[in-house]
């Protein structure tokens, strides 16, 4: 007997139909003899739609309410996968992430994980029950609800594969596994049938959004087995592994982008000990992630800054950054949230040079304007205009050879 635990992602049970499917495949478990916690998201849309409607009420909603607001898309999935199930003549039990007591801090709308009481869902496992644990949810030490951060159901199911020592966590989704780049914009996209924990980890925090980038963290340190597969076939999807044969053969392994990003310039920032710290300190303490970041070479003591932040906290970081760059004497600060992130990602761009100029050559030969580049060992980024992004990833996926099988030495 296995303790599997499964999560389904928004489209996956983004109607009545689908949540009774996905009830049909669960039993169909359960009936191997396997035990199952499944994790579901809110149906799609649901969670956007809440956040708008947040947005009606006020331009700044409050952190706490809108946490409040945003679990209640979890709670009507589970409710209804379980009516489901047990319709169909089986025992279920929903658990919100407060009733199982998943602990986070207290950071509204983007809580970490930082422990899991397991108690209750391996009391209701052992009354022969299938546990349907809400997605992207938890309490904090005060006992205020929390958010996981979008997407955060992925890291619910593997923080709860790890909690629970599960054989397996099994992430069902709207497309058939990890790809070398979104299959629903790159036709020529090839199904990697294993992914090494790195190369998804640095796939994840470039925007492939298959799976959350968080819990790609957690399954690489608990060392849990995942598995990336369709809701809606049978076949075998994507393992995601310590390591994989092809790791260091490969040069570039997946392209990636992100449309989620936003640019902001500060222009002529007094270049002296200190400015880039009063810039920066107000953003880290309202928990704006800063992203790239480029200083201009200075000329006269006078430098230009430029960084970028995601889309959704791009109105306050402008509002933060106006307020110290009069303080610091900047002349300017300009937003521009019409940009995404092209990155090229593979383990084993680490021994070959070249790799940058030609993402370069590339992408001029489409008239791509490059506005901002960042490199590590393992991955090249570059910023452009958001409306050539579906045309950068593809080219860039032909240029690289994604489409072809890697040969074997
Ligand atoms: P879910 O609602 O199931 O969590 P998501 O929409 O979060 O699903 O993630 C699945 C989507 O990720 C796919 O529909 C696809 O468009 C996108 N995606 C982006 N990059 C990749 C990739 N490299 N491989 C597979 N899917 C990708
Ligand atoms: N419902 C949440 C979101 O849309 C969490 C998730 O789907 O993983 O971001
Ligand atoms: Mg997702």
């Amino acid at each position: 007997m296995a303790l599997i635990v499964q999560k389904y992602g928004g489209t996956s049970v983004g109607s009545i139909e689908k949540i009774k499917n996905v009830a049909k495949r669960v039993i169909r478990f359960f009936n191997e003899g396997n035990q199952m916690v499944v994790v579901l998201s809110a149906m799609a849309g649901q969670t956007d739609r809440l956040i708008q409607l947040a947005h009606q009420v006020c331009d700044d909603p409050d952190r706490r309410e809108l946490d409040v607001l945003m679990t209640t898309g979890e709670q009507v999935s589970v409710a209804l996968f379980s009516m489901a199930v047990k319709s169909m003549g089986y025992d279920a039990c929903s658990l919100l992430g407060f009733q199982v007591k998943i602990f986070t801090d207290d950071f509204y709308g983007k809580a970490r994980i930082h422990n899991i009481d397991t108690t209750r869902i391996r009391e209701e496992l052992s009354q022969n029950r299938i546990v349907a644990v809400a997605g992207f949810q938890g309490i904090d030490p005060h006992g205020n609800l929390t958010t996981l951060g979008r997407g955060g159901s992925d890291t619910t199911a593997v923080a709860l594969a790890a909690a629970l020592k599960a054989d397996i966590c099994e992430i069902y989704t709207d497309v058939d596994g990890v790809y070398t780049t979104d299959p629903n914009i790159c036709p020529k996209a090839r199904r990697l049938p294993q992914i090494s924990y790195d190369e998804m980890l640095e796939m994840a925090s470039l925007g492939a959004k298959v799976l959350e980038i968080r819990a790609v963290e957690f399954a690489k340190k608990y060392n849990v087995p995942l598995h990336v597969r369709s809701s809606f076939k049978e076949e075998e999807g994507t393992m995601v592994v310590a390591e994989t044969k092809d790791m260091e053969r490969v040069v570039v392994s997946g392209v990636t982008y992100n449309k989620n990003e936003a640019r902001i310039t500060v222009r002529k920032v007094p270049d002296r000990p200190g400015t880039a710290a009063k810039i920066f300190d107000p953003l880290f303490d309202a928990g704006i992630v800063v992203d790239m970041i480029v200083q201009n070479a200075s000329t006269q003591d006078i430098t230009d800054l430029t960084f970028t932040v995601s889309k959704p906290d791009f109105k306050k970081a402008m509002e933060l950054v106006r307020n110290v760059a009069e303080e610091i004497g900047a002349s300017e600060v300009i937003g521009d949230d019409n940009i995404s992130k092209v990155s090229i990602v593979g383990v084993g761009m680490r021994n070959h040079a070249g790799i940058a100029h030609r993402m370069f050559d590339v992408l001029a030969s489409e008239n791509i304007n490059i506005l901002m580049i960042s490199t590590s060992e393992i991955k090249i980024s570059c910023v452009i205009e958001e409306k050539y992004t579906e045309l950068a990833v593809r080219v860039l996926h032909d240029a690289f050879g994604l489409d072809e099988e890697p040969k074997e030495e």
